[in-house]
């Protein structure tokens, strides 16, 4: 389908594109990527009056490590931060997933900072922030990932706020994430990520809910003691997930458990 008209404006700074945000007012959109929002347009399911393209945006577009943490432009591109030696030094657990989202297509034209705004259920890097008690830093404020992501395609973003990057501890300690899809290229039906941190686990969950879980019941049991088969059992507990064509919201449940363990599992070999 085409999408219903809109204007276009091009920003070469934050703050031209927050002007340009202001100017055309609340229907404007950021345009990153453009691998979530393009669709939605053509399936006119997004009508923005007007684009603001942030492409040309070279700050936005970088990864660098600064008093022990990881700093992630909005603008990196998923095969940028899979490929980055800072990255897979300092945080190898978002390397690995960034190898993970979508296809090729996808992963050299979508963005760390798309995602995190875009805020879907089965987004990859929300769940890592959320754990890892990462920043989200806009052209206005820093917002911590627990109080960003409000629902399902929803955030604490404002209509001319900009995400400029996504602040994440550095942690290269054991880890996995497991994705369990269909295809290689799907998006998750359940994700985990587990990552140890300070002697500690962490444990993210993909897709069981409107946003991203930190299943902390799992953490708790494991900071006392519990065996992994045994702390995934709590995976699933406080979960509520909606079922799709893809799983039932048991088979989501089962697959927190399943998925949990083992991911805990293969981190500690
Ligand atoms: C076939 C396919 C498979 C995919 N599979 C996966 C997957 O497995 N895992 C996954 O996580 N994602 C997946 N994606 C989504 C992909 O990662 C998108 O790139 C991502 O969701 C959005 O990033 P973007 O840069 O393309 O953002 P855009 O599409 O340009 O924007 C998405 C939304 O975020 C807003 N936005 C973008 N950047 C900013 C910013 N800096 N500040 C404020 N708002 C902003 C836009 O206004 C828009 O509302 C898939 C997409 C496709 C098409």
């Amino acid at each position: 389908m085409i999408p219903a008209a809109f204007e276009y404006a091009h920003a070469s700074s934050v703050d031209e594109a927050s002007k340009l945000l202001s100017k055309f007012g609340e229907d404007a959109k950021v345009l990153a990527g453009g691998h979530s929002l393009i669709p939605l347009m053509r399936l006119r399911l997004a009508q923005p009056a007007a684009l603001v393209d942030i492409n040309g945006i070279k700050e936005l577009d970088n990864i660098s490590e600064r008093g022990g943490k990881l700093h992630i432009g909005a603008l990196t591109r998923h095969v940028t931060i899979q490929n980055s030696s800072v990255v897979k030094d300092k945080l190898p657990l978002l390397a690995e997933i960034a190898g993970e989202v979508g296809d090729n297509q996808v992963r050299n034209m979508g963005t760390m900072g798309g995602v995190i705004a875009h805020a879907d259920a089965a987004g990859d890097y929300p769940t890592l922030a959320l754990m890892l008690d990462a920043d989200v830093v806009t052209n206005q404020r820093t917002i911590h990932a627990r109080d960003f992501f409000k629902d399902l395609f929803t955030t604490s973003l404002g209509p001319d706020e900009i995400v400029t990057e996504v602040v994440f501890p550095v942690a290269n300690g054991p880890h996995k994430y497991i994705k369990f899809r269909r295809r290689l290229f799907d998006w998750a039906i359940v994700g985990v990520a587990a990552q140890k941190m300070n002697g500690d686990w962490r444990i993210g969950l993909t897709n069981v809910g409107p946003t991203p879980v930190r299943a902390t019941a799992v953490e708790e049991a494991l900071h006392k003691g519990a065996k992994p088969e045994e702390a995934a059992l709590h995976a699933s507990d406080g979960l509520d997930p909606s079922g799709d064509l893809r799983a039932s919201p048991e088979y989501k449940k089962h697959l927190a458990r399943v998925l949990t363990k083992r991911a805990i599992q293969q981190a500690q070999q």
